[in-house]
């Protein structure tokens, strides 16, 4: 993405904001609460439109003045802090839910439903409903309905922010294997430096809608830009 900006009224939301991810990094987007981490998420998924800006998946162009792909041709999964899950569809019907918008074969359908599921340690629960399910299973059904589209790239807002410490700890594990064994392209959003610094290649500090560094969690320890992205890092949780 190249100088991406997004304004709201007179808020400036993102400012000048470019990066390059490259395929299956894992890249974390750090800051503080408003600074601008899952508007940069909606503008990659196609939810909003910016103001400024280019958005490239590999040679292919997403977004600019003058064309947006939509959001269900990008090869973009997201996963949602609320999960989002339909209430009234099973664990099951969740998971199956874009394949039957995609009008995909009721057969592949099925095939793709139990491998996905089987991925995140759910079968056993896939005629379950979203109420009778914990947290980290909530979490992990929301995770299997995005990977049923075989998405080029994986967003998380905040995945892990309903969840007890316990929780916590073991779907950060989960995430981690999840995508040492896959090799899936991650932009995870974080406020937690200590989430961000364990799983990702990359960092993105942002601050106040810009990007203040990006660079790998050893490098911020040793090397941050500025005295505000060593206080930041510096906090811990
Ligand atoms: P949090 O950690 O609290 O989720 P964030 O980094 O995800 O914060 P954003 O949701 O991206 O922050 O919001 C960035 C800024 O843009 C905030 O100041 C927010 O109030 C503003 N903003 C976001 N969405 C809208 C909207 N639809 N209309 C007006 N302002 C908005
Ligand atoms: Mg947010």
């Amino acid at each position: 993405m190249t100088a991406l900006a997004k304004h709201f009224g007179q808020h400036v939301a993102l400012e000048g904001l470019s990066m390059t991810i490259e395929p299956g990094e894992f890249v974390a987007l750090l800051g503080p609460s408003g600074c601008g981490k899952s508007t940069t998420l909606r503008l990659l998924a196609g939810f909003e439109t910016p103001d400024h800006g280019e958005i490239y998946l590999g040679d292919q162009r997403l977004s600019s003045a003058q064309m947006q792909v939509p959001p269900e041709q990008r090869r973009m999964g997201m996963v949602f802090q609320s999960y989002a899950l339909w209430p009234h569809l099973s664990v099951a019907g969740n998971v199956d839910y874009p394949l039957r918008v995609q009008k995909v074969a009721s057969s592949e359908r099925r095939r793709r439903v139990e491998a996905v599921l089987a991925r995140v340690d759910m079968t056993a629960m896939a005629g379950r409903y979203p109420r009778e399910l914990s947290g980290g299973q909530r979490q992990r059904v929301a995770l299997a309905r995005c990977l049923v589209s075989q998405p080029a790239v994986i967003l998380l807002d905040e995945p892990l922010a309903n969840l007890d410490r316990h929780l916590r700890a073991s779907m950060e594990d989960y995430f981690r294997d999840f995508h040492r064994e896959t090799g899936t392209t991650m932009v995870y959003v974080t406020h937690d430096q200590d989430e961000a610094m364990a799983l990702a290649d990359r960092v993105a500090v942002m601050q106040a809608g810009r990007l203040k560094q990006f660079a790998t969690p050893e490098t911020l320890y040793h090397q941050p830009v500025d005295v505000d992205v060593a206080r930041f890092i510096g906090q811990g949780s």
